[in-house]
């Protein structure tokens, strides 16, 4: 077969969702079809293991930073270090700026198959007074700015630790899926418990000195009411502070938060997570939801242009936005191209999208928390531990993640599941 004659599909995105869906698209697909990849940062940063990196005075621009480009190489697959500005849905092309050096003139890239794995901004800049007196711990920047704050200059007063409001599209939204107020709570949660620990190792205090607060009626509703209540009985034993229901962060100031609902927190650390907005150039397309994440059928594919498929944090069945959900995905959109291209049978199709929160935290002191659950979604599973084995997970995903290139073994989530689901969950 000559090279033209095979699909050309192009991956927009190469972090979590966008580097997995490449690579099972080159497992499954294999020279069936011809495959691009395209994104302005030729690495990735491995956020979920970012909070535990500040907390022990390591910079994560260097110890949770992955070259994604030599796993594409390996593979054949063609990187292109660029950013998508616009998609032609009509002709079937997307318009790329190259990225590494500025003053790069657009190109544009003919497709077969698109998949959408940009992920959202993280819009910090809607905040008033974050990069003033905000902190965070999503990039490599925020966390060490934070990192800097922490061992040099806080002086052990308060923290508020917690979430702006999340604005999720309706237009298109399946009945089982809920609508969510947070984009993300594990991270607050996480980093609540992470501190606490610091606090008392450093000897300034304990869980009294943070509040945890959330936009919704309850933090990290999407974990499931059993779990959640489970979560505050502890946290609350432990000292925590909570408000709940503040709608969205109105400001950050020198002296603390200021809530929608027209309460405040004083605080002199204090740490958020902001709204996840779709990329510019998504909004307005006829494959988006009114706020720009990209519709999808269970497949994860358009239904008005099945040619293109959406991964991840910009696909709109990504709720909430959580990696773990875009790794599902991903073998669900190579299934697809693979059989569209002739490389598999219908038969080796996997199932369709099936959401469940999976989620490994860490606790400080080598304690994690694990959280599998799909009640928010109708199903019946509810598993909430808290020990040393949810953190060596966490850290051993992590160990994979890095050594196989994004693309763990097909065994390692299921594996996972089952032995914290049943055997580990008691150490
Ligand atoms: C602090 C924190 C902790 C978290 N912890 C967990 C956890 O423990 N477990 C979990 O499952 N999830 C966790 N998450 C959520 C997880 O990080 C996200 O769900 C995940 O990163 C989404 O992956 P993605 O590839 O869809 O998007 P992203 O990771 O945002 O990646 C998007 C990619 O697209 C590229 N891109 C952007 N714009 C363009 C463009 N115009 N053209 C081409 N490429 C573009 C970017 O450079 C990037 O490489 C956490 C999030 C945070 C903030």
């Amino acid at each position: 077969m000559s090279a033209h004659a095979r699909p050309h599909v192009v991956v927009l995105g190469s972090s979590f969702a966008g580097l997995t869906t490449a690579r099972y698209i080159h497992q499954k697909a294999g020279d069936h079809v011809r495959l691009t990849v395209v994104d302005p940062n030729p690495y990735l940063i491995f956020v979920p293991n970012l909070p535990m990196e500040v907390f022990a005075d390591h910079d994560p621009l260097v110890t949770m930073h992955m070259e994604t480009v030599r796993f594409h190489d390996s593979d054949g697959t063609t990187f292109i270090n660029a950013a998508a500005t616009e998609i032609d849905l009509d002709n079937r092309r997307v318009t790329i700026v190259p990225t590494d050096r500025a003053g790069s003139a657009p190109e544009s890239l003919a497709y077969d198959m698109l998949v959408i794995a940009t992920g959202n901004r993280l819009a910090y800049d809607q905040i008033e007074g974050f990069a003033e007196h905000g902190d965070t711990v999503s990039s490599g920047h925020y966390g060490n700015k934070l990192r800097r704050k922490l061992f040099h200059d806080y002086k052990g007063g308060p923290v508020a630790i917690g979430s702006a409001r999340f604005h999720q599209g309706l237009t298109g939204k399946p009945d089982w899926l809920p609508e969510a107020v947070a984009a993300c709570e594990g991270p607050p949660l996480e980093i609540g418990l992470t501190m606490a620990h610091w606090l008392g190792q450093r000897g300034l205090g304990d869980a009294h000195k943070i509040t945890l607060f959330t936009p919704g009626e309850k933090i990290a509703e999407d974990a499931g009411d059993a779990i959640v209540d489970q979560f505050l009985q502890i946290a609350t034993e432990m000292g925590f502070g909570y408000a709940n229901n503040t709608q969205d962060i109105k400001a950050i100031t020198a002296d603390g938060i200021e809530f929608a609902n027209g309460t405040s927190l004083e605080a002199e650390l204090k740490i958020v997570l902001p709204d996840w907005v779709p990329h510019a150039f998504l909004a307005g397309l006829p494959i988006s939801d009114e706020r720009g994440f990209v519709l999808t059928d269970l497949r994860m594919r358009n239904p008005l242009h099945p040619e293109v498929f959406a991964v991840g944090d910009a696909a709109a069945l990504t709720v909430p936005k959580l990696g773990s959900l875009g790794h599902q995905q991903a073998e669900i959109v190579a299934d697809q191209i693979a059989l569209q291209s002739g490389a598999i049978p219908e038969s080796k199709v996997g199932e369709a999208f099936h959401p469940a929160i999976l989620c490994f935290g860490d606790m400080g002191g080598h304690k994690g928390f694990y959280i599998h659950s799909d009640t928010w979604y109708g199903g019946t599973t509810s598993v909430f531990n808290m020990g040393y084995a949810a953190y060596a997970m966490k850290m051993a995903f992590k160990e994979m993640y890095f050594r196989t290139g994004g693309k763990p073994v097909s065994w390692g989530m299921p594996f996972t599941e089952f032995t914290m689901d049943h055997g580990l969950s008691r150490i």
